[in-house]
């Protein structure tokens, strides 16, 4: 970890990412670091096809894809949601499991998640354990990277509930917590800040992303 030079404010960062969930929790989380942050989506760049089996292949390809097509510094994401009693699918095929003829439904993700679970005859609580999982790219040009993961574990809910958030959230209920992340006001979904662990997948990865690749001032 460490071997890209750490991140200064001021500095540009592209987010390579086209999925607007994740970058508006992205700004977020970036507010206090004072980067200028840049998005696939603004310089144009195409969407690599996601070929890899695990969440580190799939967002090394989107990081250097994004690195190498702009010449810049460059920060991916993959993640997606694993859940225990159907062997930890979705997993990295998330995405894959909301898409529909017209387009990505989370709606029809959800009820996906949710057949298969009560195909599995997941009824209980204790049955419908998952984790939210999240590993950060951060590739230089010249095709070094560092990793950064991040893991929240949680219960699985049916129906969905709360309208906050995206994806998959509102089934998910985060360990000590008696409401969704599709209830939870981003704040508290994130809740990092400079020196502390977040509660999400994304903060806790960031947190130690900002540990690792972001220069203290
Ligand atoms: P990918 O990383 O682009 O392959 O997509 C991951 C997918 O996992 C997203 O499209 C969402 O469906 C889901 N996902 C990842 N993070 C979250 C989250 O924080 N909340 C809800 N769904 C998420």
């Amino acid at each position: 970890m460490g071997s890209i030079p750490r991140l200064k404010r001021g500095e540009k960062l592209l987010i390579a990412t086209h999925n607007r969930g994740k970058l508006s929790e992205f700004r977020e989380l970036f507010t206090p670091l004072g980067l200028v942050l840049i998005s696939a989506g603004d310089l144009g760049l195409p969407e690599p096809e996601e070929t890899g089996t695990t969440f580190v292949d799939n967002a090394r390809i989107k990081a250097h894809a994004a690195a190498s097509a702009s010449g810049m510094v460059a920060l991916a994401d993959d993640s997606g949601l694993a859940v225990d009693a159907i062997g930890g699918q979705p997993g990295v095929y998330t995405a894959n499991w909301a898409e529909s003829p017209v387009g990505r439904d989370y709606a029809i993700g959800m009820r996906r998640v949710e057949d298969a679970l009560q195909a599995a005859g997941a009824t209980t609580p204790g049955a419908r354990k998952g984790s939210f999982n999240a590993t950060l790219c951060l590739a230089h040009p010249d095709g070094r990277d560092d990793l950064y993961i991040g893991k929240v574990t949680g219960t699985l809910v049916w129906p969905p509930r709360g309208d906050k958030g995206f994806g998959f959230d509102p089934v998910f209920m985060p360990d000590g917590f008696d409401i969704t992340f599709g209830e939870m006001p981003s704040s508290s979904k994130h809740s990092w800040s400079p020196g502390q662990v977040g509660l999400s997948h994304r903060a806790r990865a960031f947190a130690q992303f900002v540990e690792g690749a972001i220069e203290q001032s």
